[in-house]
């Protein structure tokens, strides 16, 4: 919260233009960054809670810029989301992600799913459900194997054909997470609304939990309602044992966290998956 706060205040002192123009520099090159190949992914691993051996993991992009080095997404996926960048972006992604598990199923590497950031103007395309078979026959991967992770902000615009579209995707295999669960404004209706497998505990009640007692009940109260509702849990943002022990004891269905590992290139996690010999 220091730090955050200590960055609100940097950015209060800069002059408006100087601002500007940082930001429409940054623009300017993150749209070359697809077609000049700069953007990469990295996997966080994500545990089964019962037996903490990986089960599933997270994509999340990375933008290797020429001169200012590893951009972290929470710098440019908001630049790309006001503007049509992120669809481009969003595709990619989706390529790189199915690429890459194609791959590790050719290597004989075991993993159960992978997840995959679709932000709500992805869906306000219209297109999602054609880009993402479009990926997954190329590269030949099953839709159960892919999890998409989307936050109720993609209510805010046509709710119902976002959620047909969800539905669909849903229905051919594809697995729906609800990210950040527990930190917008009208979670319970959007879970009533959305058609999802998967809630994600947001880092927030995480976090906090051991140290805050209605953090731990907030945690409680969102894993006793997966488990009502039928739906698998992911808890995110991991740190300490501590956590993982709460967690566990709640009933949570998978982890993930630097505890777990931090997000790595593909070269460093695919040592950790387990591997099975060619039948
Ligand atoms: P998110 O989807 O909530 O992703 C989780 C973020 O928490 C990641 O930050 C991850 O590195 C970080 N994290 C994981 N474990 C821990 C932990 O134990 N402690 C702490 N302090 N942090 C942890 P990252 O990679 O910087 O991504 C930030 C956000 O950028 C993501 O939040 C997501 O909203 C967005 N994003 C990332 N990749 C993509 C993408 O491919 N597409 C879209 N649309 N958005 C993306
Ligand atoms: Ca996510
Ligand atoms: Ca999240
Ligand atoms: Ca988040």
């Amino acid at each position: 919260a220091k730090e955050g706060g200590r960055g609100r205040h940097a950015m209060f002192e800069e002059p408006l233009d100087a601002r500007l123009h940082e930001r429409g520099a940054l623009l300017a090159d993150l749209r070359q960054a697809v077609a000049r190949r700069e953007l990469l992914l990295h996997y966080q691993p994500r545990v089964a809670a019962a037996d903490s051996r990986i089960r599933s993991a997270e994509a999340l992009v990375r933008w290797q810029h020429p001169g200012r080095g590893l951009v972290p997404p929470g710098v440019f996926i908001p630049l790309a989301e006001e503007s049509d960048l992120i669809e481009s972006i969003g595709s990619w992604v989706l390529d790189e992600a199915c690429r890459q598990l194609a791959l590790w199923r050719r290597q004989g590497r075991v993993l159960e799913r992978l997840s995959v950031n679709v932000s709500p103007r992805q869906l306000q395309s219209g297109r999602l459900v054609e880009e993402v078979e479009a990926a997954l026959l190329r590269h030949g991967v099953p839709w159960r194997q892919l999890e998409l992770e989307v936050t109720e902000s993609l209510l805010v615009g046509d709710a119902r054909q976002a959620s047909a579209q969800l539905a669909e995707l849903r229905q051919r295999g594809v697995l729906i997470a609800l990210d950040d669960f527990g930190t917008g404004y009208s979670s319970l209706a959007t879970l009533r609304d959305l058609p999802i497998d998967v809630m994600k505990v947001d880092r927030a009640f995480v976090r906090d939990l051991g140290a805050d007692a209605s953090a731990q009940a907030i945690t409680r109260a969102i894993l006793t309602l997966a488990q009502s509702l039928g739906k698998h849990s992911v808890a995110e943002g991991i740190e300490g044992e501590a956590q993982a022990a709460a967690l566990r004891q709640l009933g949570c269905d998978e982890l993930q966290g630097y505890l777990f590992g931090r997000p790595m290139p593909a070269a460093e996690f695919e040592q950790r998956l387990p591997h099975v010999s060619a039948a």
